[in-house]
């Protein structure tokens, strides 16, 4: 989608560090990291938010979750814990209209969350 900045990164409009790539999914660091590990996991499909994710085929849905789990296995998250996070709404703080699950790792986590 035009003017998206996650569109543009996965078009490689615009530089990121990117950790993994396949046809459905792209995971890449955080420009802003709010944990020593904080990586973005997005559709390359263009949807604005979890509100949109029918508009994904099961096959990118799928894509999507097992990339969460493999990369945090890759990472060693899974010995002492990660957050997943999807920020829907501005009352949530999303800045981004184009769904990204945050991975945050390698630091311990308050719940509830601010
Ligand atoms: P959210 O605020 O939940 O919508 O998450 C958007 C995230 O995108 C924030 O954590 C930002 O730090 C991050 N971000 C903004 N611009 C970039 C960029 N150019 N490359 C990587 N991450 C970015
Ligand atoms: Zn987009």
């Amino acid at each position: 989608m035009e003017n998206c900045l996650f569109c543009k990164i996965v078009n490689k409009q615009i530089n990121s560090e990117i950790v993994y790539e396949n046809d459905d999914v792209l995971v890449f660091k955080d420009l802003y990291p709010k944990a020593p590990v904080h990586l973005l996991v997005i559709p390359k499909k263009h949807i604005s938010s979890i509100m949109e994710i029918e508009d994904l085929s099961d096959k990118q849905v799928n894509e999507m979750l097992k990339t969460i789990a493999k990369i945090a296995k890759e990472m060693g998250l899974d010995r002492d814990g990660f957050r997943v996070v999807t920020n829907t709404g501005a009352s949530a703080g999303q800045s981004v209209d184009h769904l990204h699950f945050h991975i945050l790792g390698k630091r311990s986590f308050n719940w509830p969350p601010g």
